[in-house]
């Protein structure tokens, strides 16, 4: 590691050091990312494109499915059967989460970044208005949205060493912890003793979406800074697990990469080594479509409806106690749809502009959510249909 002077961040006037490190190019071995590497996923794939309607039966009827069920329920005899996927995921969502979504809201704290991603609002190139949030703003922010209802609360930024750099998340970590229950972040990743400093300050959960799990679409829309380095990334849930974090979240950005079987087989691969590896901590999965985006992105590929209906009901199956989050990046009718077949959370009212909650339209979004509502309306639909919104399921001792 080697340190280096700067000049004043824009959330600081003091100068901030700035730390660059060696990061490994390999995956540590007894790792949750080491056995999603070491998994044959070609394999994997091959079942889905050729399983019969019997290989759906079988997955169907199993009590305990594996990955080969997973990969038989993402085929195309499995997409015929959508009805039978939705009840079985129903019955076994109610039966291990009862009747209940929790609810959070995601906190952006700062919208520069370094790096260049092709899918992303915040991408360096993108001549957006960017504003970094000072401590004291962020916790207005959280007292904001805990005067809405909420007391879990997603801390996100983009990558930037200098101005999002350790002391300035650790500082932000510590102004919010006090106003909520729970806290998780969602920002550049980082080595286990960042993760514990977060945990020591209040954050309680780690959020990494690999965005895609290809490595020839992950070098493509991931063109500059530090976040091309692949391994590094893939491994990070793994370095909060040994931090001891609490809440393990992963997630692919579906429509990135061309072939969504393929990247619900690695994310379902990748929950359960984590959940083998971590068993100390609640891991979920996050499937989030790509939306629009500032510079003119639009996916390429995108997810039907009914594809993303038969992932998420074939989640639900072969990882029962997995916790399944869905984001207002989805329209109001699908989310209400989707929750009876195993959505756990759901983040609600949400801004995806730093600031936006108290003093809002001072920079630009990171992308366009599709569901409006408030968060009291979210949990009145869920109250209507028959679910209790859960704003608090843990209490920071
Ligand atoms: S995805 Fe993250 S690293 Fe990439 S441009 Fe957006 S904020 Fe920056």
């Amino acid at each position: 590691m080697t340190s280096l002077a700067t000049g004043a961040s824009r959330a600081s006037a003091a100068p901030t050091p700035l730390t660059l490190e060696q990061r490994p190019e390999t995956v540590p071995p007894n790792s949750a990312a080491a056995d999603l590497l070491g998994t044959d996923l070609a394999g994997l794939r091959e079942i889905a494109c050729s399983a019969t309607p019997s290989d759906v039966d079988r997955a169907l009827g199993a009590s305990r499915l594996d990955l080969r069920d997973f990969a038989a329920l993402l085929s195309a005899p499995a997409a015929a059967r959508l009805e039978d996927l939705a009840t079985a995921a129903h019955r076994l969502t109610v039966q291990r989460f009862g009747r209940t979504v929790r609810l959070f809201a995601p906190l952006y704290l700062s919208s520069e970044c370094v790096s260049t991603c092709t899918y992303c609002g915040f991408s360096a190139d993108n001549p957006i208005t960017r504003r970094t949030l000072e401590p004291r703003e962020a916790r207005a922010e959280a007292e904001e949205l805990a005067g809405r209802g909420f007391r879990h609360l997603l801390l996100v930024a983009g990558e930037h060493a200098r101005i999002v750099n350790r002391d300035y998340l650790v500082a932000c970590v510590e102004a919010i912890a006090p106003v909520v229950d729970e806290l998780s972040i969602e920002v550049q990743v980082w080595d286990t003793d960042m993760y514990r400093r977060l945990l020591a300050a209040g954050c309680d959960g780690l959020v990494v979406y690999q965005e895609t799990y290809n490595r020839t679409t992950y070098a493509d829309v991931h063109l500059k800074g530090k976040k091309r380095n692949y391994d590094w990334r893939i491994a990070a849930p793994d370095r909060g697990g040994e931090a001891g974090m609490r809440r393990l979240g992963i997630g692919a950005l579906l429509g990135l990469h061309d072939d969504w079987r393929a990247e619900a087989i690695a994310l379902a691969t990748h929950a359960a080594a984590l959940t083998r590896r971590w068993w100390r901590s609640e891991i979920s999965v996050a499937l989030p479509r790509l939306r629009p985006a500032a510079g003119g992105f639009e996916p390429a590929d995108p997810v039907r409806d009914d594809q993303l209906v038969q992932l998420l009901c074939a989640l639900r199956l072969t990882l029962p106690d997995v916790g399944i989050t869905l984001s207002t990046r989805e329209p109001s009718e699908l989310r209400d749809a989707l929750v009876p077949l195993g959505v756990t959370t759901l983040s609600a009212g949400s801004s995806t502009e730093p600031g936006g909650y108290t003093t809002p339209d001072r920079s630009d979004p990171q992308f366009e959510v599709s569901d409006h509502r408030s968060p009291a309306e979210v949990a009145m639909a869920l109250r209507t249909a028959g679910y209790d919104p859960v704003w608090k399921d843990w209490q920071r001792s």
